[in-house]
This record gives C-alpha cells, structure tokens and sequence, in this order.
C-alpha cells in the first residue's frame, strides 16, 4: 500500500472517529461509510443518500471476532462466515442484547447484517477505526450503485467529508445476503456469492423469502417497527394518558415526555427515533398510559424518512 493511501486512510478514520462520513472501496461497489455505533453519523448516512425510508444498513467488520462483539454467530453462521469471508456475504443475525450498535443501523430490528469486505483499503480502514463501519452503496437514493471513484463524486461529492480512491471495484454487484436464524438459513438477497456456493457448504438448499413463510426484507411489512403502544401521529399535544414524542419547541407541562430534537434538527430527530420509541413504549407499559402521541415532523430531508417510519409503527394490524 502506498504511502499516500495509509495517509488517506488515517485521514479518513480520523473523519469516521468524529462522526463524519467517507466513501470507501470495496470489492463489491463503494460504500457510504460511518461509525455504526453513532447514532448521529448513521443519520448522515441516511441524509446524504436521500432515503425515504430507513432501510437496516450492512456493517462491515474485519472478521468474526469483532462481528461478535456485536451479534450472536451460530455454528451455522460461523462455517459460512470461514468459508466466504471475506468476500460478498452479508450474514443477518440476531443483534447481541449489549450491543452498542446504532439502533438506526438495524432500523429497530433485533437483526444486523455483518459481512467483512474483501477490499484491502476497507480493511484497512476498519482497522484504523477499530469500529464496525454501516456502509450502503455511495450513491443517492433511487440511483445505480457506484463502482468508480468519480460515480460516487458526481452523485454525492457535496454530501460527504471525503473519498478514497482505490479505482474501480473488481465484481460491481452487490452482496448476498443470508439470514440465518439457529439452523435455519435464508436468501434475502442475490449478490455476488451464487446461490449453489452457498448451499454446497451448507449441504443443503437455501430457502427463499418468498417461500419461507417469514416476509423478512424490511419495509414489506407495513407495520415492522410498530412498538407495543398505540402510536397516534400528528398531535399537537399529548392527551393526558399519553406519552408524548415531541419534535421542535415544546413546552415542558407533560411528564412522559421524549423530544426527538428540542432545536428541530432532522438529523438529531432521526438518531433519536428508534430509541425514544423504545423507551416511550416501555414507558406506556410502566405507567400504564394508553399510548404514544406523536408531534408533526416536517417531511423534508430526513424528515420523509421519520415520517415513514411513524406511520408503519402506527400501523399495527400486520404485528
Ligand atoms: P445496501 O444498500 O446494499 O447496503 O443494502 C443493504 C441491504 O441489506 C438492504 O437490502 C437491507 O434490506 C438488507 N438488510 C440490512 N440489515 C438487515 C436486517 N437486519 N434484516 C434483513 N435485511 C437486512
Ligand atoms: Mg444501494
């Protein structure tokens, strides 16, 4: 590695240890990448893309021992993970209970996608970071993934602190996710590793979402993050039996309240969202309250994306 890619690098992790985002080389496409355990860089992430939604991010690690820290690997995980890492395998599985992920980054799931790249400058910066990095394609939402540098520069050059440059990635697709739950193992998604690899260590078939009977890409089911409370949207104020997610200025007269952002930064708002929720919800139940009320979020920027996910978790029929 040349002396000037270690000096980006360290660059770079200097960017991604104070919150800030850069895109990075892989084998499969460049990614977006931000610490994953900050709620607020993860929100960047989300903003500079232009989601409309927050859909679960993968986490890059630099192999098994530090997807550990932060998700349980079954042996069935484990084999794959010897097998196809690194390389374009994305495993999702259960999140460890003390995990000090972003609850952004697993968009509320109890589920995180991990894969440890096949990319010597991703590696690299993972280990100068010595965190895991949430990295989706470096591309504005809605938009073909980036396989060059000047891709990612030409779609969200303005958006973010830094590139670096490691040419164009070597396999362009993006990678194959598999869900594995104990035994169990699932394809999400199809991507760089084929179907038969898979299955010729597992010595058996993979099952398909479709036909698995668990709808388990997220955003299909309407109601995916629904929180146990009711969630009543669009309140101007709490009724007296409600807990409040309050948005922007509000005045302090109700007890249960959680503001996403005092100030009515969108940033903030959303790298709260998950974990007000939370806490909201567990509180309806301490109190015994009979739900949630939740203040208007204006929808632009990241503001569509909270408003999304307001709306599935006020919808609670699917649950
Ligand atoms: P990308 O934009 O290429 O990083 O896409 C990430 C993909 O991983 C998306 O299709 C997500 O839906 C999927 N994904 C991430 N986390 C999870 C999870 N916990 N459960 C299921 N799918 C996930
Ligand atoms: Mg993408």
């Amino acid at each position: 590695m040349s002396l000037n890619l270690k000096t980006d690098i360290r660059a770079a992790a200097d960017i991604i240890r104070s919150g800030g985002l850069v895109a990075m080389p892989t084998e499969t496409v460049y990614g977006l990448a931000a610490d994953a355990t900050d709620d607020s860089a993860v929100a960047r992430i989300f903003e500079a893309k232009g989601r409309p939604q927050f859909n679960p991010l993968i986490i890059h690690v630099s192999g098994p021992d530090m997807a550990k820290r932060y998700v349980n690997i079954s042996p069935l995980a484990e084999k794959l993970a010897a097998h196809f890492w690194p390389g374009p395998l994305t495993l999702v599985l259960p999140r460890r209970p003390d995990s000090d992920l972003s609850l952004l980054v697993s968009a509320g799931l109890d589920t995180v996608a991990v894969r440890m790249p096949n990319h010597a400058i991703a590696q690299a910066l993972i280990a100068a970071v010595d965190r895991p990095l949430a990295a989706p394609s470096a591309n504005r939402s809605g938009t073909i993934s980036p396989t060059r540098p000047e891709h990612v520069r030409q779609s969200l050059g303005a958006c973010i602190d830094m590139i670096i440059d490691g040419g164009p990635c070597l396999i362009g697709v993006e990678s194959t996710i598999v869900k594995v739950d104990g035994e169990m193992s699932v394809l999400l998604r199809p991507g760089g590793i084929a179907r038969d690899e898979i299955e010729g260590v597992l010595g058996a078939p993979l099952s398909s979402r479709d036909n698995s009977g668990h709808p388990e890409a997220p955003g299909m089911l309407k109601s995916h993050y629904a929180p146990c409370a009711s969630l009543r949207l669009n309140a101007a104020s709490p009724d007296a039996d409600e807990a409040f997610l309050g948005f922007g200025a509000t005045a302090h007269i109700h007890p249960y309240t959680l503001n996403l952002s005092e100030s009515g930064d969108l940033r903030e708002a959303a790298a709260n969202l998950f974990a007000h929720l939370r806490r909201l919800d567990e509180i309806c139940r301490e109190e015994n309250l009979a739900g949630i009320a939740a203040a208007p979020i204006p929808g632009l920027g990241l503001g569509e994306a909270i408003n999304d996910r307001l709306e599935r978790a006020s919808t609670r029929e699917l649950k």
